[in-house]
């Protein structure tokens, strides 16, 4: 997808700052944190959202949920929140599908 931020990222085009990558996910810091830790796990396939996922694409969704609950046990997180945002009433401003991993201190919801 043209001009869609986590593609760019994804594919290295735009610096981020990575945790962990492989062929289907990427995870990196975010960028304006809402906890001590505040991860996004983006599939690099661009999927627009959760509820534009299709028939095919579910196992992708379900990998991501599991590299964030793989990325939280070798940090040692034990109590996290995840969070999909889904379309703008839902708070999300990215189109392309990403979880939020949130972690310690205050958190806010993002
Ligand atoms: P959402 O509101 O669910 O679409 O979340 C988008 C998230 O992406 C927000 O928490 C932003 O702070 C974060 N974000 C936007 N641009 C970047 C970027 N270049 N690098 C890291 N995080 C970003
Ligand atoms: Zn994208």
């Amino acid at each position: 997808m043209e001009n869609c931020i986590f593609c760019k990222i994804s594919k290295h085009e735009v610096s981020s700052d990575i945790v962990v990558e492989d062929a289907e996910t990427i995870v990196f810091n975010d960028i304006h944190p809402k906890a001590e830790t505040h991860l996004l796990i983006v599939p690099k396939k661009h999927i627009h959202s959760v509820s534009a996922v299709t028939a095919e694409d579910w196992p992708i969704v379900m990998n991501v949920v599991k590299k964030a609950a793989e990325v939280a046990k070798d940090k040692n997180i034990l109590g996290y929140k995840l969070v999909f945002n889904v379309g703008r009433d839902g708070g999300q401003m990215i189109d392309h599908l990403h979880l939020h991993l949130l972690a310690g201190g205050k958190v806010e919801l993002p």
